[in-house]
């Protein structure tokens, strides 16, 4: 399996190369007129698929073509994600590039283990129960563990009747608030988690340059980021499950457009906190149970009244809503939220509902990343 990640690397950074020289080359000629002006040429993604077979390396040869070829489609994807206005496609490293495909067919799942066509048997811990049609197999490597993860097609489940339904303000700290005045706050082992790894990444910096302490203590650092991200995606797992199974409508702020308007800084407070994460368990939860998740835009939510809709301008620091019209006060996340779940229907066209995260994953610049 390393070897078969480190082959699909390789194929992906040459793959990569040979269309990155071919646009510069294409900028080169038309900078110097070297050919007639007119159309550029590309190399895409059929270009490199048709070659592939032809000049297999004796490496490639031990991979599956389907896990090659899907290597393309990555390097394919990453280049549709630039022209959407993503960054412009990096080369892998090898703590980077950390997971092959098995598109269509080449595996099989035999008594609870998997065969993977060219690898051969693989002793699995299984942590779901398998549901619906397998698509895709993949398997990925995180630092010294495999886990395989398997697409599937279900049913679409019959709709939900909306009988109960909340509004969600996510907050500058990792704390939610819901529009019936409930506050959620992360468990105490993450910030533990956290202050954790700020003081094995100061060891780290302490370690001399290339030294086979620095490689050791590197390894000791991304091992509690994944503690963390573990921990993080354990807190998400639940309470979107918990969310799910309490509403039938939950609707949350969009974050992209609450980025866009804010600083940079409370962008990365968002993302850090795992907003993101959140919404989109809580998304596809919903699309199972048949129930809705909604985005609406969130201008406003945090001025408006929510008891008489005037407008009571505050400052971020001001964390009580005080309206001088009705006189209602009340905790300002908690005023947001009801706004955020009162702003559905009246705002058609803000309103998002269903799977579409796509856009919103802007970090998985490779494409498909297994949960
Ligand atoms: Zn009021």
């Amino acid at each position: 399996m390393n070897r078969t990640l480190t082959t699909c690397r390789h194929l992906y950074n040459d793959s990569l190369a040979e269309r990155k020289r071919k646009a510069e080359l294409n900028e080169l000629e038309r900078t110097f007129g070297i050919i007639q002006w007119g159309e550029p040429e590309w190399i895409e993604y059929e270009d490199q698929q048709n070659a592939l077979p032809l000049m297999k390396t004796s490496y490639q040869k031990e991979v599956f073509s389907q896990v090659l070829q899907n290597v393309l489609k990555r390097v394919d994807r990453s280049f549709q994600n630039f022209f959407r206005g993503f960054g412009y496609p990096r080369f892998q490293g090898r703590n980077r590039y950390n997971s092959f495909t098995y598109p269509q067919k080449g595996f099989e799942l035999k008594d609870g283990k998997p065969i993977l066509s060219k690898i051969g048997n693989i002793k699995i811990i299984q942590h779901r129960e398998i549901e619906g049609k397998i698509k895709t197999c993949t398997i990925k490597k995180d630092i010294d563990q495999w886990y395989v993860s398997f697409a599937c097609e279900i049913d679409e489940p019959a709709l939900a009747e909306i009988k109960t339904e909340i509004g969600i303000d996510v907050g500058l700290s990792s704390l939610i608030t819901l529009s019936n005045g409930e506050k959620i706050e992360p468990p105490k082992f993450l910030r533990e988690s956290e202050d954790k790894l700020t003081h094995e990444q100061k060891r780290l910096s302490r370690k001399r340059l290339r030294s086979k302490n620095r490689k050791q203590q590197a390894i000791i650092v991304a091992k509690v980021h994944r503690r963390i991200r573990n921990q993080r995606k354990d807190f998400a797992h639940k309470l979107s499950r918990e969310l799910v199974d309490t509403y039938d409508r939950i609707v949350f702020e969009d974050l992209q457009i609450k980025n866009m308007v804010q600083n940079h800084h409370l962008a990365k407070s968002i993302s850090d906190a795992g907003w993101y994460q959140l919404m989109n368990l809580t998304e596809y939860k919903a699309a199972y149970a048949g129930k809705f998740v909604e985005f609406v835009n969130p201008a406003g939510t945090s001025q408006i009244c929510s008891s008489c809709g005037n407008s009571v301008q505050k400052e971020l620091s001001v964390r009580v809503h005080s309206c001088p019209f009705c006189g209602l006060v009340l905790d300002r996340d908690h005023n947001a939220a009801i706004n955020i779940l009162s702003t559905v229907g009246t705002t058609g066209i803000n309103a998002r509902q269903g799977l579409s995260i796509e856009s919103r994953c802007s970090g998985t610049l490779r494409g498909f990343s297994p949960e």
